[in-house]
């Protein structure tokens, strides 16, 4: 049985259809020219974008104009203009959809890429699909996240001290980026993951495709990786020293909150909130009672 899939196989949820597109685009904090290049014309994008973004915002921003992958932006921009009768009304993000989070986080959360219907509408990670109600509902319960929906980037969601992204940004046809599109999109992870190192001391990873993703990341953002690697599994945990002796990441392995892992009880509630309680322990972050 897999136990890996992107977001949330895009079964509609009950979200509010909004037919200007809630949220408007990402802040373009430093972007100033969106005529530059941005990936298929460019040989050098995203690598020398992501080394240059100074924070996570300019990095977010970066990210969101990404078109380094043709075979995924084609797709996401097609399912961006058909969308889906649940949908009618809504105009799509279809872009890359950046980490969402504060800047400072010490927890960080990564998946593995947007779904068709979830991030790719809503422009948010984890937001509008089935599996964002898990992931968010056990983060609330936690106190670590205002509210438990997810429903569009103007629904009031604030997460503290936690912050969630991919180490694909795109919406992948069949839920399946191809390992060449991931390792396309490893200087985005490598490069958020470099600006979180002052704070972030804990890492949660969903599901195999991320877990095999993100060491290369962590990696290239200062971090020593074991060799072998350490194995997927749920509940698996490795600690990471720095490689300038900075503190320790520890990674946490968990299945993903995909509907076929959440629906058929390979992945519960109990399940996803022990692991991110962990972690978040480990992060040293307060918990809700
Ligand atoms: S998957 Fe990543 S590298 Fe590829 S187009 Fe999207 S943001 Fe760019």
């Amino acid at each position: 049985m897999r136990h890996d899939h992107p977001e949330g196989c895009d079964t509609p949820t009950d979200g509010p259809r909004e037919p200007t597109g809630p949220g408007g685009p990402p802040a373009t904090g430093g972007v100033s020219d969106p005529g530059r290049l941005s990936g298929t014309d460019d040989p050098a994008f995203p690598g020398r974008a992501g080394r240059a973004a100074v924070s996570l915002d300019v990095l977010d921003a970066e990210v969101a104009r990404c078109r380094a992958c043709p075979r995924l932006v084609a797709w996401r921009e097609q399912v961006g203009r058909e969308g889906r009768p649940a949908y009618a009304g809504w105009e799509y993000w279809a872009r890359p959809v950046p980490g969402y989070g504060p800047d400072d986080a010490a927890l960080l959360v990564v998946g593995l890429a947007p779904a068709a219907h979830g991030g790719n509408r809503t422009g948010r990670m984890f937001t509008g699909d089935r599996s964002g109600d898990v992931l968010y509902a056990a983060l609330h319960r936690l106190g670590l996240a205002s509210q438990a929906e997810a429903t569009h980037r103007g629904d009031g969601l604030r997460l503290t001290g936690v912050r969630v992204t991919a180490p694909v940004h795109c919406a992948p046809p069949a839920n399946r980026p191809t390992p060449g599109e991931r390792d396309t999109c490893r200087p985005w992870l490598a490069r958020e993951l470099e600006l979180l190192r002052p704070t972030v001391r804990a890492l949660v990873v969903l599901g195999a495709f991320g877990w095999q993703a993100v060491f290369p990341a962590l990696a290239a953002g200062g971090w020593v990786v074991p060799r072998p690697r350490p194995r997927f599994a749920h509940g698996a945990r490795a600690r990471l020293p720095a490689r300038d002796g900075g503190p320790d990441l520890e990674v946490f392995g968990c299945y993903h909150v995909s509907q076929r892992n959440t629906f058929t009880g390979v992945l519960t509630p109990d399940m996803l909130t022990d692991v991110l309680g962990d972690a978040a322990r480990a992060a040293g972050l307060p918990l809700a009672p």
